[in-house]
């Protein structure tokens, strides 16, 4: 029976530098081996109980996958969708639909831009400083929608 858990987190990239945390907000509930959360953290903190506090590392393979050269291309900047200047490092969508996916800048070269499709932490070892909040079973509704609904089972969203 997979549990629901309650999670605080700290993500940092391999230098040390924060990338994002739950701190100072609400904490993060999950079904575990649901996919809600990248699967080698899901993995790592099988058995963890509530209470507990743990660095968990995380190969970029399980967490947001390996850099894959493919999906870097050159374009040519009229072809995109951005007004004024274009810096590297800029991030933009390539559609207007709110899961179209983003877009990397990395490099400007005339009028031809090198735009990575790779989520912006593929290839990134990362590490979760984790706080376990809570541990609970599942309710049944939880079951059958392959996820969590929220810290209490009742909140998210509406069916
Ligand atoms: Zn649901």
């Amino acid at each position: 029976m997979p549990r629901v858990v309650t999670f605080h987190y700290t993500l940092r990239a391999p230098d040390g530098a924060v990338l994002d945390t739950s701190a100072g907000g609400d904490p993060i509930t999950y079904l575990e081996g649901a996919g809600q959360i990248i699967d080698g953290l899901d993995e790592q903190l099988r058995f963890a109980p509530a209470g507990e506090k743990a660095r968990v590392t995380v190969p970029a393979r399980k967490a947001y996958g390996e850099h894959d050269p493919a999906q870097v291309q050159r374009v040519p900047r009229a072809r995109l969708p951005v007004d004024g200047e274009l810096k590297i490092g800029d991030q933009f969508k390539t559609g207007a639909d709110r899961h179209a996916p983003v877009v990397t800048v990395r490099a400007i070269e005339g009028d031809q831009v090198l735009l990575d499709g790779n989520h912006p932490l593929a290839g990134v070892d990362l590490t979760f400083e984790v706080e376990i909040v809570a541990v609970r079973p599942p309710t049944p509704d939880e079951l059958s929608h392959g996820h969590a609904h929220g810290a209490d089972g009742k909140s998210g969203h509406e069916h």
